[in-house]
């Protein structure tokens, strides 16, 4: 594989249409066509054809953290809502989150950010400093996109039927969650990247 910068005029490369996606909507999302479209050997990224794979693979090094650092901000604003939405909203006499249940959850949700953070932190950490980051990149992305899914599902059960509304901040940020466990290597493939790493020298 070999990978190529070209410009978006180039004759013979055409976009498919926008897809109606369920969340992340201000991102469009489209299919790419070539047909039989020249590119300059001028354009190859990289300084050998063949490389791209690598090329690739270095790169979701890099991405991987910034998803995850993405997913522990989306978690953040859900439980934020989530702990606000908690102390307006009363039910049989008290704020929800005076409900032992509420507020067990509200804890989880925040432990989970705390860790996902950590992650995330430590994985952009070793990448910064140069060092080989396969395996923590791969945690943080799995780890936070997993969590975000979670927690953003946890702050819309806290908002109750409001949650479920789109007036409402949350139901929003569920959709928007969704796209992290896919995207960028799904969380399966998260788990194969770590499994592969953790048996290598074995
Ligand atoms: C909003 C959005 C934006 C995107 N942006 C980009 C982009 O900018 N660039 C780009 O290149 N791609 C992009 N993608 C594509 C994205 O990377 C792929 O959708 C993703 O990698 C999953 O591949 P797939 O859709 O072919 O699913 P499949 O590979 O068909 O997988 C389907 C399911 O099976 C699981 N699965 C597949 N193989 C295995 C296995 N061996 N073991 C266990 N489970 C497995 C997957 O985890 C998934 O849950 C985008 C997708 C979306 C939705």
């Amino acid at each position: 594989m070999s990978g190529f910068i070209v410009d978006a005029d180039t004759p013979g490369l055409s976009l498919g249409k926008k897809e109606n996606n369920m969340g992340q909507r201000c991102s469009d999302t489209r299919s790419i066509s070539f047909d039989d479209m020249r590119v300059p050997a001028a354009n190859l990224v990289g300084e050998s054809e063949s490389g791209g794979w690598m090329n690739a693979m270095k790169a979701f090094d890099m991405s991987r953290p910034n998803i995850a650092a993405h997913a522990t901000g989306l978690a953040r604003a859900a439980y934020e809502h989530a702990l606000q939405y908690s102390s307006e909203r009363q039910t049989f006499g008290k704020p929800l989150h005076r409900h032992q249940a509420i507020q067990f959850m509200l804890a989880d949700m925040k432990t989970k950010i705390e860790a996902s953070r950590m992650l995330t932190w430590k994985s952009a950490a070793e990448g910064d400093a140069g060092i080989r980051n396969t395996e923590s990149a791969a945690h943080a992305k799995r780890f936070s996109s997993d969590m975000a899914m979670e927690v953003t599902t946890d702050a819309v059960q806290v908002y109750g039927g409001y949650g479920y509304s789109e007036e409402y901040p949350v139901a929003r940020l569920m959709r928007g969650a969704k796209v992290m466990q896919i995207y960028e290597g799904s969380s399966q493939v998260q788990r194969m990247i770590i499994g592969r790493e953790i048996t290598k020298d074995l």
